[in-house]
């Protein structure tokens, strides 16, 4: 089934001739055919069926987060039969597990998963999942690859990262208080953790837990450990969800989790004792850049609904339509601009990973992680006034982006954290260095001017007095 408005009408340019031209050369035929492929799917089946899978989730708690709605199920088997699955694993990095894309490749096609709700999952690229399974990849040992890379690979189970508590201030990860005791061949897990995403779904059967194993080590970095809980171990409990600005995000939602004497097997550790530190920063590189991307094509899709309401010929105000007040005008103008310079920041930020790693590009992938939601909330907010009362309301599904991507200025840790360390590496790395060569040059002016026979004057000097003036 095709959409008539869009794919394939006269005007219609597909989304392998948008690439921007300074990503062109870096981008293989292979991945101009899945980038059409994919925004056809995203735009034809995935955005008509976003409704459809939040009205089979149901109405009260309970359902809601026990639905699995059958849509989800058929969308994945459709992304497999078009190979649309696990595009996300870079090439140069797990060859031959994904879809063999580079990231900047993936960051073109992620922008069309961002347009729909259910996308991401039916391309088995949703997050958490997509962290984790670079996890289990990465750091996983033969036996936690077999039990949860390959069934979260396949998109049988799902996954949730636990990281964030309620009792203290997360942001700063050394803060972290669950208690992992050692106990002969086993780990016994404490404490309480909360917005673990994914943790609603029923299909979620493994949680990456960090906790403590060692708070009185004199390395601050080195007391952390991270292990792979099954859902059903006894001592777990769901204890509620979270709300976010009133939506409930079922049914995967984002869980409050109780851990009371829960027992692992220390072979479930991830990379070891003391490296849990060294794992969350890892995994968190990759997914920030992921959520970057997919914030490009949420902020595109804000965009189209924003211009179609200012060509609605039949919601005039004062004579006129909204695209006759030059003041809209300029807002689509100013997103216009935004969401273009956002994107080249995330493909930039995508090809330093590719020319390295994530972490040769943490500063890269820092700036995105800040700018985009910026960008793609300004579009939000301008789309939905341009929609009036129904732009706060369910009749659009801007109010629901909204409160979807408020979110992204928080989660994997808030802006000012993000700006800090940005800010910090701007002065540290550089700040002596320029106070030097800005010194050196004003030195270097001074014996240019003596050289030429000149005296250091400042034209705009005065040497105006008032009492002078005063006796005239
Ligand atoms: C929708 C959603 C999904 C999430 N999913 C997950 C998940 O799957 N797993 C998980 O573990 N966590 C998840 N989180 C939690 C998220 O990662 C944390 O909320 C975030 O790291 C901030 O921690 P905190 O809430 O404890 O805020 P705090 O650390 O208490 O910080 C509160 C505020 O203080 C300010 N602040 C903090 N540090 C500084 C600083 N250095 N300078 C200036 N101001 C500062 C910021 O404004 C910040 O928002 C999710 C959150 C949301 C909203």
């Amino acid at each position: 089934m095709s959409v008539p408005y869009t794919i394939g009408t006269p005007g219609y340019v597909p989304a392998s001739q948008k690439i921007p031209p300074i990503a062109l050369p870096l981008v293989s035929p292979r991945a101009k055919v899945f980038l059409d492929k994919i925004e056809r799917f995203v735009e034809e089946e995935c955005v008509p069926a976003d409704e459809v899978y939040e009205q089979a989730l149901g109405r009260d708690v309970q359902s809601r987060f026990s639905s699995h709605p059958q849509i989800i199920e058929d969308l994945k088997k459709r992304a497999k039969e078009l190979g649309l699955w696990n595009l996300f694993l870079p090439k140069n990095h797990y060859q031959g597990t994904g879809a063999d894309f580079t990231n900047l490749e993936y960051g073109l096609m992620a922008e069309y998963l961002g347009r729909s709700h259910i996308a991401s999952e039916a391309c088995n690229c949703a997050a958490p999942d997509t962290g984790n399974m670079e996890v289990f990849a990465k750091y996983g040992t033969e036996e936690q690859k077999r039990r949860w890379l390959e069934p979260l690979l396949a998109g049988e189970i799902r996954s949730a990262f636990c990281m964030t508590e309620p009792h203290i201030a997360s942001s700063d990860a050394t803060n972290i208080e669950l208690a992992i005791r050692r106990e002969g061949n086993d780990y016994i897990l404490n404490g309480e953790k909360w917005w673990s995403s994914g943790a609603g779904d029923l299909r979620c059967t493994v949680y990456l837990v960090l906790g403590k194993t060692d708070p009185q080590n004199a390395n601050k970095y080195k007391q952390q450990t991270l292990v792979a809980v099954p859902s059903n171990t006894p001592g777990v409990t769901v204890k509620r969800m979270m709300q976010v600005l009133g939506y409930d995000d079922a049914p995967r939602g984002h869980g409050h989790i109780v851990f009371n004497n829960v027992r692992v097997p220390v072979s479930n550790v991830i990379l070891g004792e003391g490296r849990g530190f060294e794992v969350i920063q890892g995994r968190l590189g990759p997914g920030r850049i992921h959520h970057a991307m997919r914030c490009v094509g949420v902020a595109e899709r804000a965009l189209e609904w924003f211009i179609a309401r200012l060509v609605d010929p039949r919601k005039k105000t004062f004579g006129k339509r909204l695209v006759d007040h030059g003041v809209l005008l300029e807002r689509v103008a100013q997103s216009r601009i935004d969401i273009d310079a956002a994107r080249l920041a995330v493909l930039n930020a995508a090809v330093k990973v590719d020319m390295g790693d994530t972490k040769s590009a943490l500063k890269e992938i820092a700036e995105v992680k800040v700018q985009v939601p910026a960008v793609l909330l300004d579009t939000l907010h301008r789309a939905m006034q341009a929609y009036g009362a129904a732009g706060m309301s369910q009749d659009t599904p801007l109010a629901r982006m909204y409160g979807r991507n408020r979110t992204k200025k928080i989660v994997d840790g808030p802006d000012e954290v993000h700006m800090q360390q940005l800010g910090k590496t701007e002065c540290r790395t550089r700040g002596d260095q320029m106070l030097e060569k800005i010194t050196a040059q004003r030195r270097k002016t001074d014996e240019l001017l003596k050289q030429y026979g000149m005296e250091k004057i400042d034209v705009l000097q005065l040497d105006r007095a008032y009492h002078h003036a005063a006796k005239l």
